[in-house]
């Protein structure tokens, strides 16, 4: 490697741990599972199961196949669920990596029974739609299931879960709808553990715990309820270097279009990070960036590679200084909103030049 990186990407082990620690506590009796698809919400899935494995998860939900293989190879004792479905795969590749499909309708439901049929009854996870008209089986189809026991009866059911749509705003009616629809489901279906809640349904309070939770990005130091303070640990600080500073002391625009116009006179700094590297073009103009714990704001757009601040406050900053995009001073969140998006989008956009450092681990990786 050569020496100081253009970029830093820090990562927080102890904090995931910390975080998996408070979100068990609170869901307990239930037990906590973890959401490690997109490479860990793209903070790099390998340390991260070491860390969860390390703290007792033993089940681990991710959206493809393909995540599901690479998972097994890391942990060959844990539950490993396929949230995409018994689609993304054949029941025999399922079988051969002990992968369990969540079954999204009915005729999954029937493929799975058939092969249990004539093989080893191997697990899988039944996964009801109580209001996201997305995967999972629509009320209708679990009406039939509920009428044609037959149906399910030959299959091996780890869990049956379902995906709450607005758990990020708990007044939101439709929580209370999903819950009594969801446990309604489970007094007509075969007796099952049951999972409702990801990260901000497990604030919902224990009504919506049932036997598991499933975690995902509060793991990754997001503020599972917006607009609350937020009780996670953080996980990611972002730092890049200041590669040149210019003196600007007659009026001219800053970068590609001149969205931006300084009248001078102002210091601007070019910093090596762009939106090739996750860092959203849609933040041009708009985000912030700190020095030390002075902010200095991005101005004009955000290009490939680089971006500007204005760094007129900072004096005392020079070319070669490190400034966090991500830190102390502004988490995932903040800059998410900035961007107008969510934190999930941020981190799973995380871009592949940075270099990587994991902090904070049982063996530091
Ligand atoms: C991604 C996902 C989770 C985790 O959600 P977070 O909001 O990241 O905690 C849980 N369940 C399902 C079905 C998911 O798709």
């Amino acid at each position: 490697m050569t020496g100081s990186p253009a970029a830093l990407l820090t990562i927080d082990l102890g904090a995931i741990a910390a975080n998996y620690r408070l979100l068990a506590q609170k869901a307990a009796p239930a037990a906590a599972a973890a959401a490690v698809k997109a490479d860990g919400y793209g903070v790099g899935v390998k340390p991260v199961i070491r860390t969860l494995v390390a703290e007792g998860c033993r089940t681990f939900f991710v959206a493809t196949i393909e995540e599901g293989v690479e998972l097994r190879a890391m942990l060959p004792d844990a539950v490993i669920c396929v949230l995409n479905g018994l689609i993304a795969g054949d029941p025999g590749e399922f079988r051969a990596h002990r992968l369990l499909p969540a079954l999204n309708d009915l005729g999954q439901v029937d493929t799975w029974r058939r092969w249990s049929q004539d093989n080893i009854s191997a697990p899988a996870v039944l996964h009801l739609d109580t209001g996201m008209a997305r995967l999972g089986l629509p009320p209708q189809e679990l009406q039939i299931l509920a009428d044609e026991p037959e149906r399910i009866a030959g299959v091996n059911l780890y869990l049956i879960m379902s995906h709450l749509a607005c758990a990020d705003e708990p007044t939101h009616p439709l929580n209370e709808e999903q819950r009594r629809a969801f446990a309604a489901a489970l007094t007509r279906l075969p007796a099952t553990p049951a999972s409702l809640a990801a990260s901000s349904g497990i604030f919902l309070g224990p009504a919506y715990h049932f036997d598991m939770v499933r975690p995902g990005v509060s793991l990754y130091g997001i503020n599972p309820q917006p607009g609350r303070p937020n009780p996670m640990n953080a996980v990611v600080r972002l730092q890049a270097k200041i590669l040149q500073i210019r003196d600007v002391d007659t009026p001219q625009t800053v970068g590609y279009g001149a969205s931006h116009r300084i009248a001078g006179p102002a210091r601007v700094a070019t910093v090596a990070a762009g939106y090739a590297d996750g860092y959203l073009r849609s933040l041009s103009g708009r985000g912030t960036a700190h020095i030390g714990d002075i902010a200095v704001p991005v101005v004009g757009r955000v290009s490939m590679d680089l971006i500007t601040l204005d760094v007129t406050r900072a004096p005392e900053v020079r070319p070669g200084d490190m400034v966090d995009l991500i830190g102390p001073h502004h988490d995932v969140d903040a800059l998410a909103a900035e961007a107008d998006t969510i934190g999930y989008e941020i981190l799973t956009n995380l871009g592949r030049r940075f270099r990587r450092r994991y902090i904070g681990g049982k063996e530091d990786a």
